[in-house]
């Protein structure tokens, strides 16, 4: 049995070698050759816009609260119509772990995270990106989706004048 074992301890490692050896290399020569990420991959972080154009965030600090690292600040501010939004926005990627949970905790889709990575720097306070670095001009993931088109104030359609919304209540016509 001892012979055997030796004997299959010393073929077993040439096989190894031998099933591998025709078999294609999978090194990729990056950066020349540059692999297509999955759409989910967490990279660099985009803010994005609804259908309409309009800015997506609602400065709710919801990602902010979320962020382990404490990387997201920003200010917000109410426009005429009632419609919060980031009057700064900013991200420091030289903090960040890229874990997703500010995309996870965004209740309008619109911090979203991409595939990008390659975009380090030597200086970290060129890491620090602002709202304007931030902000695409489409709906990244999911273009079709509209916050306001779903709940929220009167922005699109007055309130519970969407499909999928209850009229407002009156709170005070519950009491007993
Ligand atoms: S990916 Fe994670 S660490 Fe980076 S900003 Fe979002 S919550 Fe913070
Ligand atoms: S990006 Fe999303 S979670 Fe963050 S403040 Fe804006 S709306 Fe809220």
């Amino acid at each position: 049995m001892i012979l055997w074992r030796d004997i299959k301890g010393t073929v077993q490692p040439f096989w190894v070698t031998l099933r591998n050896l025709l078999r294609r290399p999978v090194t990729v020569q990056y950066p020349e050759e540059q692999r297509a990420l999955p759409v989910r991959t967490r990279g660099r972080i985009v803010l994005t816009r609804d259908p309409d154009g309009g800015e997506r965030c609602v400065a709710c600090y919801l990602c902010s609260a979320a962020c382990p690292v404490d990387c997201i600040s920003m200010q917000a501010a109410e426009a005429l119509d009632g419609r919060r939004y980031a009057v700064w926005f900013r991200i420091n990627f030289a903090r960040c772990i890229y874990c997703g949970l500010c995309a996870e905790a965004c209740p309008t889709l619109a911090i979203q995270m991409t595939p990008e990575f390659a975009f380090c720097k030597d200086d970290p306070l060129d890491m620090v990106y602002e709202k304007e670095n931030l902000l695409i001009d489409h709906g990244g993931k999911d273009q079709e989706y509209n916050f306001y088109r779903h709940a929220g104030i009167g922005v699109v359609n007055p309130r519970g004048g969407n499909d999928d919304e209850d009229p407002p209540l009156d709170a005070k016509s519950n009491l007993p």
